[in-house]
């Protein structure tokens, strides 16, 4: 086991680029308070009984519903394996489920991920690539946007043949409020390298895929 050092760092740089502006946070008084003005906003008192305790609960959970935003998505995969005695078949993980929140309506976004990825040499713990998709979902998230930072992530930091992401999911936004369309799921894919380019490849990997969850998904 080895840790790819110069590749890491400019894999490193080039993502952290891209991250938005760091935020003054608020105090935590604030963020309580912030909690009881949309309390009165919804029509009830933040004083009575049933509530004196809910703007804790809230930014608690605030706390964990995006701590994705502490955490380094590319430190998180810098460890990588390089004995991998010429394993080059897909490596995939399906099914990871994750909790998000839409960054329209700060309302939950809930499903599956699948990760595919065909090695070049090498290779990183599988527990990491759910835990990749833990840092970008515990942010205020677009599905469009987490498909294609989690794709390019593991491309950029383990620069693999090829990367396919594939998100099914369901958003509250749209299930309780708007149109009420319940049992509407949206799926997105990024394919990267040969998962793009070589039809059979991309064909092994939505049968997989598409085995367990019943959908398909076109070339785009
Ligand atoms: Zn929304």
């Amino acid at each position: 086991m080895s840790v790819a050092e110069p590749l890491a760092r400019s894999a490193a740089r080039k993502i952290r680029a891209k991250r938005p502006v760091p935020v003054r946070r608020p105090s935590r008084e604030e963020a309580l308070e912030a909690v009881r003005t949309l309390i009165r906003w919804a029509g009830d008192d933040p004083e009575r009984e049933g509530l004196v305790g809910t703007p804790d609960r809230v930014v608690r959970s605030y706390a964990e519903f995006f701590s994705g935003y502490d955490e380094d998505p590319v430190a998180l995969l810098q460890r990588t394996f390089e004995e991998t005695d010429g394993y080059d078949e897909i490596v995939m993980l399906k099914d990871i489920r994750f909790e998000s929140h839409c960054e329209h309506h700060i309302a939950p976004i809930i499903g599956h991920v699948h990760i595919a990825y065909l090695p070049s040499n090498r290779v990183v713990g599988i527990s990491k690539l759910a835990r990749l998709v833990e840092v970008y979902a515990k942010r205020l998230q677009i599905q469009e946007k987490m498909t294609a930072q989690i794709a390019n992530t593991i491309d950029e930091v383990l620069q693999p043949k090829g990367v396919a992401v594939v998100i099914e999911a369901a958003h509250q936004c749209m299930t309780t409020r708007g149109v009420h369309k319940a049992g509407a799921s949206m799926v997105t894919s990024r394919m990267l390298g040969t998962f793009r380019d070589d039809p059979s490849t991309r064909r092994e990997f939505l049968s997989i895929v598409g085995h367990s969850s019943g959908f398909s998904v076109s070339n785009s």
